[in-house]
């Protein structure tokens, strides 16, 4: 059986870009969704769930903004407790077990291991045990306090003389985009619309001054195709870009968001080889991380302010020092150095700007999602974290169905599977282990049940391209490279001979000439080469641990 004959719940073929925008100009929507990030996906599913009839636009792909450069963690809300939000940590908490519910493949248990001194982690425990009370952890989910010998049984690649205590606490690791993949096929199967690599240009407004159209624009090479979504609602859920969609409404109304760049370091496992995830402290005392995830290791992450919201936001030498300088202090052997890098990425967070004149630090900045209804009814969201988007959506619907006037309709997404959750997560592994070996675990890991189908179809790359490609919505190279597959920073040859293949299986699936899919390769390998050039300004071999 191949992925096409196999019925496939929430499939999204978006290959015939004329009928996708004729779809979009032909229905009047209850709600059009600006924007196919985690925050956008979460509140289509919703409302799509609801019964509502649900419009999603995104001007590049699902995920390609924040909701695929975050640190992939699914957090318990320990550090909300810092900043004194009790409400974060209880949603928090309760919201990765619903998670782990409704979608076992991509909520990976993990245990964090923070090493330190005995002060340091005494005063970890207090905020652990107020934030296990407070978010009603299971007890055999609770923390565990370590001496040295215990803190190297876990991570033996620690500084063995640098640390005399430790605590290990469980908390979740997820695949961002895929977790936004899930949530948009979910609403798509549902009934939504949902049409990407097309652009909200312009929010039409009727004659009772409320907002009643969004217009689009095809953003893939040479498109000239457009259309007008008729709603009754809009809701901008642009991430960074939610400034400039408030514009198309209301041009002059001051901007709401402060922007804080994040970015990651990716070296071999082989290089810093701990065996699950390590919390440090950066020469700031900010958290910082190493987190195994397969054949590599990722570092992260940095939180400065940042002015534009670019689409790959600029990594600089001090960003990636930053990292290095806090691996050197925690782990023994040679220091991280450039040479080990195999691959990097940044994103920005859509925080909620503070009041003027506040000196506050990107970091002390609140997590918490805000909502703005703009002069002609549009509503804004941004704010928030990966983590709580199915609360947040809730919230957001809540209130929509309350304007729409529809009655009540009970918000289904805690108890409805994320496509692809509707699985034993184990038991699938075991089962496609006999004929994909090793790469069943992947597989299970980003596509759950669906996995099935790419087995059926051969299971390597280009079945992997075939089912993105048919199935869920992915239209260039990048779509597939970053975010269906994560070959782009999770192996340790981003830029090799799989590339190849997958820009061959998709140039025979959406027609590409010899030049658009060389096109394609290039554009991968530019995003690629441009992260790493800050690397060119950091000293050569092992830089010297900041004391
Ligand atoms: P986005 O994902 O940016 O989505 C917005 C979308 O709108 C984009 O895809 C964009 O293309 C689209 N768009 C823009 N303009 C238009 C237009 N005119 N028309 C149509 N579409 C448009 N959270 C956690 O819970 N755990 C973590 O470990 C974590 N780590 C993080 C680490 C870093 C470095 C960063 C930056 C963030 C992290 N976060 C984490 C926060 C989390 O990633 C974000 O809160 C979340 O991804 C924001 O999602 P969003 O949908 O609001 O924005």
């Amino acid at each position: 059986m191949t992925s096409s004959t196999r019925t496939v719940p929430g499939s999204l073929d978006l290959r015939d870009r004329s009928r996708a925008f004729a779809d979009l100009d032909r229905e009047t929507f209850d709600v059009v969704v600006i924007g196919g990030g985690i925050t956008g996906a979460g509140i289509a599913r919703d409302a799509a769930l609801r019964g509502l009839r649900v419009a999603l636009v995104e001007a590049r792909d699902i995920a390609s903004g924040t909701s695929s450069r975050s640190s992939k963690m699914i957090h318990g809300g320990l550090r909300y407790l810092a900043q004194g939000d009790v409400g974060l940590v209880r949603e928090a908490a309760s919201e990765r077990q619903v998670l782990r519910r409704i979608a076992p493949h991509l909520t990976r248990l993990s245990p964090f291991v923070m090493p330190g001194s005995r002060s340091m982690i005494a005063k970890v425990r207090a905020g652990l045990v107020a934030f296990e009370r407070l978010g009603k952890v299971p007890r055999d989910e609770r923390h565990r306090t370590l001496d040295a010998t215990e803190l190297l049984e876990l991570e033996p690649t620690l500084a063995a003389d640098r640390f005399s205590s430790g605590v290990v606490y469980p908390e979740f690791l997820t695949n961002d985009a895929r977790l936004t993949v899930a949530n948009i096929r979910s609403a798509v199967a549902s009934g939504a619309t949902v049409l990407t690599h097309a652009a909200a240009t312009r929010i039409t407004v009727g004659g009772n001054g409320r907002a009643d159209g969004v217009e689009v624009a095809g953003t893939l090479p040479g498109e000239q195709l457009t259309a007008r979504a008729r709603t009754r609602l809009v809701v901008n859920a642009a991430g960074p870009w939610v400034d400039a969609v408030r514009a198309l409404e209301a041009p002059d109304e001051p901007a709401r968001l402060a922007l804080t760049k994040g970015i990651h370091v990716v070296v071999p496992h082989r290089r810093l080889p701990v065996r699950d995830t390590v919390i440090t402290l950066g020469p700031d005392k900010r958290p910082v991380f190493a987190v195994a995830a397969g054949p590599v290791t990722y570092l992260g992450t940095t939180d400065t302010f940042y002015t534009e919201p670019d689409e790959w936001p600029r990594i600089d030498a001090s960003d990636v020092q930053y990292l290095f300088d806090a691996m050197a202090r925690t782990f023994n052997g040679p220091p991280i150095s450039p040479d080990d890098v195999v691959s990097l990425w940044s994103g920005v967070r859509p925080l909620i700007a503070p009041s003027e004149g506040s000196d506050a630090a990107p970091s002390e900045l609140s997590r918490r999602d805000e909502t703005w209804v703009g002069p002609a009814g549009v509503v804004s969201v941004a704010g928030g974290k990966l983590t709580a988007y199915r609360t947040m959506a809730e919230r957001i619907v809540d209130d929509l169905v309350s304007d729409l006037g529809t009655g009540s309709l009970r918000c289904r997404t805690a108890d409805v599977p994320l496509i692809g959750g509707d699985t034993d997560v184990g038991g699938l592994t075991e089962d496609l282990g006999g004929s994909l070996g090793e790469d069943a675990a992947r597989l299970v890991q980003l596509w759950g049940s669906d996995a099935s189908s790419i087995a059926d179809d051969g299971g390597d790359v280009a079945a992997e391209v075939r089912f993105a490609v048919c199935h869920e919505g992915a239209l260039r190279l990048e779509d597939v490279w970053i975010r269906r597959t994560a070959r782009s920073w999770f192996t340790l040859e981003p830029v090799g001979t799989d590339l190849d293949v997958a820009a061959a299986t998709m140039a025979g699936l959406l027609g590409w000439t010899p030049e658009r899919q060389a096109a394609e390769v290039a554009a991968c390998h530019t995003i690629h080469h441009d992260a790493r050039r800050c690397l060119d300004e950091l000293p050569e071999g092992a830089p010297a641990p900041v004391a």
